[in-house]
């Protein structure tokens, strides 16, 4: 039994992809599963989406792309954020779908592309309106221009038009609406030019839930196949969160009233009691300001957790909870035990679940369900 864990519940992964494909109606969908797979296993993730129904898989980097067809992997997979220089003969060689939204980025890549002698597969990217990746409207006539002209010379292949909204957590609003119409409008001046892309996408988790205007050809959801949500308040019920994060007590021990815990003495014992010290740390993605604020679940009752969270420890007062050392400390989970949520977590600490879930660390070892 390792001494910190995270469970990843695969059937959960793969129901939360059917759920999504069923959203998606007539849309594919394409599977998030960079950063590791928000921390759930990136590998493990992509085949249970897959077997759920997703068609495609996203990741950011040429890297994390990689590793997945090195993992054998063969379904069509789109990584978005590169830098000059990024290994992209080895990811056109390896069929991987590049984003670019750079003229730079262009140049690149068919020059990559002249060398393989195999013509790159492209995703242009325009910014609608979040003000992060994608070339503005201003420049995206130009990119355009260079994308259908390194098409005509063999080397390249505009496969997707794509986007990304900024007010995920409500894709209904007025600005996510305004994003719609610019994105539309640049796969409008796009296609009018002469590309005939086989897939325009711009939606994610929210949107493929709740905004079918942003669905296009392709949906991107992440977090939504691990089964959490941005919002805290409207979390569609069937998603099913895929990630339990547990440890087991290392230590057990009496202290009198008055004993000070942990770094700082933020916490001292109000009465004779027990602690028990839990091997997970901010090293291992537990906030720091989690310390006297978020519970754990153990034998059956919440427990605070008491003091700063160390780098790689924690301490929680057992009060008159009867446990042992290799007792299991569950943090989050699905909720099914009793156990706090990520979600309940992340309102606590003033984050969102991704931020918690992506946190998780190398040490902690992941165990498939
Ligand atoms: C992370 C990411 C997504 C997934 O977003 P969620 O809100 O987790 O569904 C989709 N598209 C891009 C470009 C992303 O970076």
């Amino acid at each position: 039994m390792p001494a910190a864990c995270a469970t990843i519940d695969l059937s959960a992964i793969q129901a939360n992809a059917a759920l999504l494909c069923a959203a998606a109606r007539t849309a594919d969908v394409m599977a998030v599963v960079k950063a590791d797979a928000y921390g759930h296993g990136a590998v493990e993730t992509a085949r249970a989406a897959l077997q759920g129904g997703a068609r495609w898989l996203g990741t950011a980097n040429i890297e994390e792309a990689l590793q997945l067809r090195r993992a054998g992997i063969l379904a069509p997979l789109l990584c978005w954020l590169n830098t000059p220089g990024a290994q992209w003969k080895t990811a056109i060689a390896a069929r991987v779908d590049l984003s670019a939204a750079d003229l730079w980025a262009i140049d690149e890549i068919i020059e990559a592309a002249a060398q393989i002698g195999l013509p790159a597969r492209v995703h242009l990217k325009v910014d609608s309106g979040l003000g992060r990746g994608g070339a503005p409207m201003s420049a995206w006539p130009v990119l355009v221009e260079a994308a259908l002209k390194a098409e005509a010379d063999g080397l390249l292949e505009v496969v997707g038009l794509w986007s990304h909204l900024g007010a995920s957590d409500d894709p209904r609003d007025a600005r996510s609406c305004r994003q719609i119409e610019v994105f539309q409008s640049a796969v409008y001046q796009a296609e009018r030019a002469g590309i005939c892309p086989e897939v325009r996408h711009l939606a994610n988790s929210t949107a493929t839930l709740l905004s079918s205007k942003a669905h296009f050809d392709l949906v991107r959801p992440g977090i939504a196949l691990y089964g959490l949500w941005p919002q805290v308040a409207a979390r569609p019920t069937r998603l099913r969160p895929a990630m339990t994060l547990s440890a087991r007590l290392a230590q057990v021990k009496e202290v009198p009233a008055g004993h000070c815990v942990s770094y700082g003495s933020t916490y001292t014992t109000t009465r004779p009691t027990r602690l028990g010290i839990v091997p997970l740390g901010y090293a291992d993605g537990v906030p720091r300001h989690a310390g006297n604020i978020a519970p754990v679940y153990i034998a059956g009752q919440w427990r605070p957790i008491a003091g700063r969270v160390c780098m790689d420890q924690f301490v929680i007062d057992l009060g008159d909870i009867d446990a042992d050392p290799g007792d299991e400390v569950v943090l989050y989970g699905p909720g099914d035990r009793g156990e706090p949520t990520a979600a309940h977590w992340a309102r606590l600490l003033g984050t969102i679940t991704n931020e918690l879930v992506t946190g998780v660390g190398p040490r902690v070892a992941r165990r498939y369900r």
